[in-house]
């Protein structure tokens, strides 16, 4: 049965969020449009399936094409990333990370992360989060003066400190890590490394970001950021972290299931092996290469504007834009932008003095409108409008419309 002739009222709210999408410019960086191929197996008959275990020990029967589906995803990912063992099944980003720690640490041991002040993500120990709680969490962050990592103190802190587990990846950061240098500090204190490449998945599968995978023992990621597939989560193991502990893949895969989780979405899994054949076309390598190429212009372009943007510019997808030249606070700009139909979202920047809820700055990323296929003339024209309506809201009317003009011109994919 259709869904607006049995239950109007959720028909209608997604007639108005798919409007929405369309109406306006998504970019806040961890967002994307997938494609329709990709959300095609999220509403098929898979998710009626239980599957719990894994392909081959399923503690249930009838699983002998949910099987082929997990193990079709399971090869493209290790191709795609090249590394020797992957788990699909975390439901999210936040479910893999917690995955890790149950594979690797006791509750109580120490681990570190970057600060979620500095750019981390909640999960890498921030004391709101479980992984904060049940873990002696330090935290590093980024040099005051450059907002670059800081690999000095990184350093200092692992060796002080013998962590376990050491996190790398960020949800803030607009620059390029070393891999490499980190791998060499972990690897001196004996630590499991891990990088959480949510933010760039897609943008190492595109081959336009360093891929951390020579240098760590486990990658997890999101699969719906720059990654561009539905909802979901991966837990790689690399060859570096199989030398290290050879039962590394099967306590990950033990902590997923049945640690965490029972069973695994395999309509969603089933997306995400289209994603990830998506993700190996060349098509795919120029589409990363122009998120990055639009990221860049469009900070450039406020740069010139007068805006600071943190770090003093982008490597990747991403930009963080420092407000306290502008006297608005992140929580107004965004609403401000939000006005004109521009979605973006508050983000505290590094040393930032203002509380996280009304914090001195603004993220925003390109990875959904370069979907939309715009390039570095329509980033030009977005920082205008950014530029204009912070220092004159009065003309919210007329750049709305312009806004609004502009995505009539670029349609979502289909
Ligand atoms: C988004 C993100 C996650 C978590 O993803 P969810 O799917 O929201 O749980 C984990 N780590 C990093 C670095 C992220 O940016």
């Amino acid at each position: 049965m259709k869904l607006k002739n049995n239950d109007q009222k959720v028909a209608k709210l997604i007639e108005l969020e798919t409007n929405r999408q369309k109406t306006t410019l998504q970019m806040i960086p961890s967002e994307n449009h997938c494609s329709s191929a990709v959300r095609e197996p999220l509403s098929s008959l898979l998710t009626d399936k239980y599957a719990e275990g894994y392909p081959g020990k399923r503690y249930y029967g009838g699983n002998q094409f949910i099987d082929e589906v997990e193990n079709l995803c399971i090869e493209r990912a290790k191709k795609l990333f090249g590394v020797e063992y992957v788990n699909v099944q975390p439901h999210s980003g936040s479910p893999a990370n917690a995955a890790v720690y149950m594979a690797t640490c006791d509750p109580g041991d120490t681990i570190m992360g970057m600060a979620l002040s500095m750019g981390g993500h909640l999960t890498h120990g921030a004391k709101v989060s479980f992984s904060g709680k049940f873990f002696n969490a330090v935290s590093y962050g980024v040099y005051e003066k450059t907002h670059l990592m800081n690999y000095e103190e990184f350093e200092k802190l692992a060796k002080e400190h013998k962590p376990k587990l050491i996190w790398l990846g960020f949800s803030a950061y607009s620059r390029i890590l070393d891999w490499k240098r980190l791998g060499k500090i972990a690897d001196s204190v004996g630590a499991y490394l891990v990088a959480d490449i949510a933010h760039v998945a897609g943008l190492v599968a595109g081959g336009v970001y360093p891929s951390p995978v020579p240098y760590v023992d486990i990658v997890t990621t999101t699969t719906h950021k720059t990654l561009r597939g539905p909802r979901g989560g991966l837990i790689m193991v690399t060859k570096k972290g199989l030398k290290k502990d050879p039962d590394l893949s099967k306590k990950i895969d033990k902590a997923v299931f049945p640690g965490l989780q029972g069973g695994p979405h395999e309509n969603s899994i089933a997306a995400i092996a289209v994603c990830l054949k998506e993700a190996s076309t060349p098509a795919f390598g120029k589409y990363a290469s122009q998120v990055v190429k639009n990221a860049k212009a469009l900070g450039e372009e406020l740069s010139k504007l007068g805006f600071n943007l943190v770090s003093g510019g982008t490597d990747n997808h991403l930009i963080l834009i420092d407000l306290r030249n502008k006297n608005i606070t992140g929580l107004d700009a965004q609403n401000l932008l939000e006005s004109i139909g521009i979605s973006t979202n508050r983000n505290s920047i590094p040393y930032d003095t203002a509380s996280p809820f009304k914090p001195s700055g603004i993220r925003m990323g390109t990875p959904a409108i370069t979907t939309r296929g715009m390039k570095e003339k329509e980033m030009k024209k977005i920082a205008g409008w950014i530029n204009e309506v912070i220092s004159k809201p009065y003309l919210v009317k007329r750049i709305s419309q312009e806004v609004k003009n502009l995505c009539k011109k670029f349609p979502l994919p289909k």
